[in-house]
């Protein structure tokens, strides 16, 4: 891995908590700490509502933070406003899983790629032009896609033109979230080849988001696992299937093959479902789930520890 010693983006003790018009309160991300360091792709894995895509509309600052700091280059961003959090919005970019819900159906192909440029006041429009160009080449999709609109393409090709519209402005960090998920097998493998070429030539740092182990592992240099709202094992890819001990990393893993596991569903191997966000235990979030639950996992919530390189877990077992 590409690591420098200085981390990009440092998030420290992050926490998320929305009140409900009920009164009660849904924690969606709770003390979350990490680092990212340049050129490195960090994987972020768990089920649905385990606070992965939270976080990273937190990270894009389409959310505010409950409380907790996210440092970028070593200057504190987590309560940037007005034009500050508009230049800092350029150096992090993010691709959805759907990326037609941030296309204008009405814009051509090539205006969705050039806006951001032009909002930026970075280049004329006939500069703009010549870029989304290069850019749309850089990415696989041909000039003569420039005219089209998004429902004319794959989405495969949606996908190129989200990346495309993505690295225009240069950006330092890309958060995808879930952007592989909606795509079949080899349609995926080529997007996940792009991001991985465009990461090399542009020495770009992600944040990889998915459900899916075998797709988060083939890109991501480390892997934080999630769920509820919390992380449970930090630990480095190629470590995974043999080093990996917290009960449910394991039960992800024993999952990886199971073609029953989608977004929303029931990952085999753990019996049950998630409890709710609304009703976190005082003890270790996996205990209602854990086959391995101990008296002291009732009550005591396991702290994240390091146990060796790059590797740390919040388990009593440990
Ligand atoms: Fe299971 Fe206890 Fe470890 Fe939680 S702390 S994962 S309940 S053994």
């Amino acid at each position: 891995m590409r690591k420098k010693k200085e981390a990009i983006l440092k998030v420290k003790n992050l926490t998320k908590k929305f009140n409900l018009q009920d009164g009660r309160t849904l924690t969606a991300v709770d003390n979350v700490s990490f680092k990212l360091f340049p050129g490195e792709c960090l994987g972020i894995v768990g089920e649905s509502g385990c606070g992965k895509s939270t976080i990273a509309k937190i990270l894009t600052q389409l959310e505010t933070v409950t409380s907790g700091n996210i440092i970028y280059n070593g200057k504190d961003i987590t309560n940037l406003k007005g034009e500050e959090l508009r230049q800092n919005r350029k150096k992090f970019q993010m691709v959805f899983q759907d990326p037609v819900e941030s296309f204008n159906p009405r814009m051509k192909i090539g205006d969705i790629v050039s806006e951001p440029l032009l909002n930026f006041n970075l280049m004329n429009k006939h500069e703009a032009k010549a870029e989304t160009k290069k850019l749309l080449k850089m990415v696989g999709i041909t000039e003569d896609f420039t005219k089209r609109y998004s429902h004319q393409l794959s989405g495969g090709q949606k996908q190129r033109v989200a990346i495309a519209r993505a690295i225009s402005l240069n950006p330092e960090i890309i958060i995808c979230d879930e952007a592989t998920s909606a795509l079949d097998v080899s349609i995926q493998e080529q997007v996940i080849e792009l991001l991985m070429n465009l990461q090399k030539e542009r020495n770009l740092s992600y944040i990889f988001i998915g459900h899916d182990l075998a797709v988060v592992r083939n890109i991501s240099h480390r892997i934080i696992v999630m769920y509820l709202g919390q992380i449970v094992e930090v630990i480095d890819s190629d470590k995974l299937v043999t080093d990996a001990i917290h009960p449910y990393t394991k039960a992800l893993l024993d999952s990886v093959f199971s073609i029953k596991m989608g977004n929303n569903s029931e990952i085999e191997g753990i019996k049950g479902e998630p409890p709710s966000p609304l009703d976190i235990q005082a003890g270790c979030v996996f205990c209602s789930r854990c086959t391995k639950c101990m008296d002291k996992c009732l009550n005591e919530k396991p702290k994240l520890k390091e146990i060796g390189r790059n590797h740390s877990v919040a388990c009593h077992l440990y």
